[in-house]
């Protein structure tokens, strides 16, 4: 079994809401693994921009009752039976009232939903739709025993630390109790991506692993590493990578960044079923946050998303009980984690492409001309690829212009590299004469 899977069995039933016990447990359970991981934290009232870190928020006990004091739902069997940080609440209440406090699964007749209240406070249970439509007492005893109280908000940042102070920011979050899809397996699928890149030589670009509470936890790190901000030159957003669909890659509020048409243009070759979206149209998450006014760096998202059509979209599961190590598998979590890898790679390797040759190259004097007769294809990608190395266009750009994978004008651009005919550059050197 793989190392990612044996984490999601250990941790995914920790009830890990926003600012909890659990929550702490699980980022240093993680922080075991890689030692590299520091944990920076922020405390309960901090201003952070237009937002402030929340309580601590712990359930002790919660049930609903017959009058007779026969249990019917309890905490104590599934964390989601409780809305994430409900008020404390000790009573009888009518049907009626017991109804408005009962959540529900949109979808799904016997699953659990996670709801979560955790601006708008109010008290509330979760449940079945088929244990809800069993009600049948005009009165029902419920016990909500929950604390709010100071605590820290806590974020564990890996940093792998490459030749340039710039730096590309990959987001997961752990806030969702006794879930697995959303939102484990991002977050196990960031670290052991982490790891390979500890492991290799070192890259050119700074990589910033962040594990958070989703969107607070974002506002919190970038708020308190303003100065970091604009050396972020990208990033990507993980989760949803464990369920049975192909890959989906959301673009960023900046489609035309570099890290838009690298990543975009990459992905193809990488995961054949894979497809592309716009900002905004696959699922909202941390990146949202990364992407906002006076932050602006261009985040993509990658997940294993449905397509917004889909009747089960973002995934059947979702949100719900039914989250559990059953829907996801191993071998999606090792293939996710490749496609990553693959994807920083490229993004490595997105250089602007400088001639060091003047007028078309002579290919049949450097050993790569492709004969027109037995590869046409070949051929005309090479002379249309070359046309554009001119130190204005990137690698991406060249690829997207074609709209060919980022690869394929990789490995000529390699080709070209090795024969001394171009050289690649981090910063724009047009060789055109104005
Ligand atoms: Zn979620």
């Amino acid at each position: 079994m793989s190392k990612m899977f044996e984490l999601i069995q250990e941790l995914w039933f920790l009830k890990r809401d926003l600012v909890s016990d659990d929550y702490d447990r699980a980022l240093y359970r993680l922080a075991e693994e890689i030692p590299q991981m520091r944990i920076l934290e922020y405390p309960t009232g901090e201003a952070c921009w237009t937002w402030r870190i929340p309580e601590k928020w712990t359930c002790h006990a919660a049930y609903l009752e017959t009058l007779d004091g026969r249990r019917l739902i309890d905490y104590a069997d599934h964390p989601l039976h409780v809305v994430s940080y409900s008020l404390p609440f000790d009573g009888v209440v009518s049907r009626q009232e017991l109804l408005e406090h009962l959540h529900v699964h949109p979808r799904l007749p016997d699953a659990i939903p996670f709801v979560f209240k955790y601006y708008e406070r109010d008290w509330g249970l979760c449940a079945t739709q088929e244990f809800k439509q069993s009600l049948s007492d005009e009165h029902y005893r419920v016990v909500i025993r929950t604390s709010f109280e100071p605590g820290k908000l806590k974020v564990g940042e890996i940093i792998v630390p490459g030749r340039s102070e710039q730096s590309f920011v990959l987001v997961a979050h752990l806030c969702h109790p006794a879930m697995v899809n959303d939102d484990l397996s991002g977050v196990v699928v960031a670290l052991e991506a982490a790891r390979a890149l500890l492991a290799g030589p070192q890259p050119y670009y700074t990589y910033r692993f962040l594990i958070l509470p989703e969107t607070i936890g974002s506002v919190a790190y970038l708020s308190h590493h303003e100065d970091l901000i604009p050396k972020m030159a990208g990033g990507l957003f993980l989760e949803m990578l464990g369920n049975d669909s192909p890959h989906a890659l959301q673009g960023s509020f900046q489609p035309n960044s570099q890290a838009d048409l690298c990543l975009t243009s990459a992905l193809m070759m990488l995961d054949e079923a894979a497809s592309s979206a716009p900002y905004r149209t696959v699922i909202n998450n941390d990146e949202r946050q990364f992407n906002a006014p006076g932050v602006r760096v261009p985040m993509l998202s990658i997940s294993r998303v449905e397509r917004r059509d889909s009747p089960t979209w973002p995934y059947p599961e979702y949100h719900s009980s039914h989250d559990t190590p059953e829907i996801i598998s191993p071998d999606r979590l090792q293939a996710s984690k490749e496609l990553l890898l693959g994807l920083i790679q490229a993004w490595e390797q997105n250089q602007y492409v400088i001639n060091q040759f003047k007028g078309e190259i002579f290919c049949s004097g450097y050993g790569i001309w492709i004969d027109y007769r037995t590869n046409p294809e070949g051929h005309r990608r090479l002379f249309e690829i070359m046309e554009r190395c001119d130190g204005e266009r990137t690698v991406a750009e060249i690829a997207v212009e074609l709209n060919i994978p980022f690869q394929s004008v990789w490995q000529i651009v390699d080709i070209l590299q090795k024969k001394n005919l171009v050289t690649l550059s981090r910063t724009p050197q047009s060789t055109n004469p104005r």
